[in-house]
């Protein structure tokens, strides 16, 4: 996708736009007095997908839907598939499939013109909104222009599991509070002071972002006009992102989904138990064929926290079949599930934090 230089646009070009309304969700509560760095690993792999997942996304299509508000013209509809696209060309392991019914599809996309532009962020699309009757992601304005297409591009990013760039607390922003009241309030967005809050004001803690430098050029950063932010200096003036993935947004995403290689993937037999020897963030990938069909269970041991998903190989890529996260708490996640022989499966494990590295491991018996 071509970025074009955006130094010469005017910063006051932002004043008109609307911008991305992020919905309201509690943080998962974890335990008091954990380790910070423990808190701080979880806080940032928390929201991501086990990558290799595959993310099915359906399109509302009936006269019903939303009162007939949901159901999006094909251009708009084009729009976010070239969106998707953009973001799997980056070579990442996450896969992307258009399905037309709303009950096979984890992201369930509408087109309400009324009701902004917003997605949930990561895991919390199968947490807060599992009815496959609610929207997960939402187009409030047209697609077809330079804006909608960094639009569309921003609410993908909110569904890989990445927040607001602009929140990050060591971007190390003073805003002028009541600018930023007024601008917000005002057209084209008319929030109120807690939306102000939540999308603007309010710093994500330490605890939630990866690395501790703030690129002002991510897809999830908002513009600005002159007059809102009065720290850092070179933003008085306003701030303009410029147009389309930045390269750290490239970066981040291949960090967090990296291309899976046939070889990245073991295989996991019974008994036969797996140290997991890799660093806090990162992921393993295990191969199971079941000699017989029966209930299986497959647990790790030792201390560490994880988050354990299964799936069964298709023709249609990878089905999911349940997860366990034990993040935060002292027990070990565990899948207990039936396989049946002559399938295949994969268990994608990723590891937040473990007291000693490669102290723990994965078995299934
Ligand atoms: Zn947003």
């Amino acid at each position: 996708m071509g970025k074009t230089k955006s130094s010469k646009k005017k910063s006051t070009e932002s004043v008109l736009h609307p911008f991305c309304n992020l919905p309201k969700v509690d943080r998962r509560p974890l335990p008091e007095g954990l380790n910070p760095i423990r808190e701080r690993l979880i806080r940032v792999v928390e929201k991501k997908w086990a990558n290799g997942t595959q993310l099915r996304y359906y399109f509302f299509d009936r006269p019903t839907d939303g009162g007939g508000r949901w159901k999006g013209p094909k251009k708009q509809q084009d729009v976010v598939r070239k969106a998707f696209k953009a973001w799997k060309d980056l070579g990442i392991g996450l896969e992307f499939r258009e399905v037309d019914t709303r009950e096979e599809a984890e992201i369930r996309i509408g087109f309400d013109q009324r009701d902004g532009s917003w997605s949930y962020v990561g895991r919390d699309i199968i947490d807060f909104a599992g009815d496959p009757n609610e929207r997960t992601m939402n187009f409030g304005w047209d697609l077809t222009t330079s804006y909608g297409w960094d639009t569309a591009l921003h609410e993908i990013g909110h569904t890989l599991g990445f927040p607001h760039a602009h929140q990050n607390p060591f971007a190390g922003i003073d805003w002028d509070e009541n600018a930023v009241y007024n601008y917000f309030s005002g057209p084209p967005n008319y929030w109120d002071r807690q939306t102000i809050d939540w999308n603007i004001l309010r710093k994500l803690s330490p605890q939630e972002v990866e690395g501790s430098d703030w690129d002002p050029n991510s897809i999830m950063q908002y513009a600005f006009p002159a007059g809102m932010i009065l720290h850092p200096e070179q933003y008085r003036n306003g701030l303009e992102p410029e147009p389309g993935l930045s390269q750290i947004d490239k970066d981040q995403v291949r960090l967090f989904y990296p291309p899976i290689e046939g070889n990245d993937v073991k295989k996991l037999l019974p008994y036969e138990s797996q140290r997991l020897n890799i660093p806090a963030g990162a992921q393993l990938n295990f191969k199971i064929k079941p000699d017989y069909s029966r209930e299986y269970v497959i647990q790790t041991f030792g201390w560490a926290d994880t988050v354990m998903v299964l799936f069964e190989s298709t023709e249609e890529g990878p089905r999911y079949i349940m997860g366990d996260d034990d993040s935060g708490t002292e027990r070990n996640a565990k899948i207990v599930c039936r396989l049946t022989r002559g399938r295949e499966y994969v268990l994608r494990l990723r590891l937040y934090y473990s007291y000693i590295a490669g102290d723990c491991a994965v078995m299934m018996y």
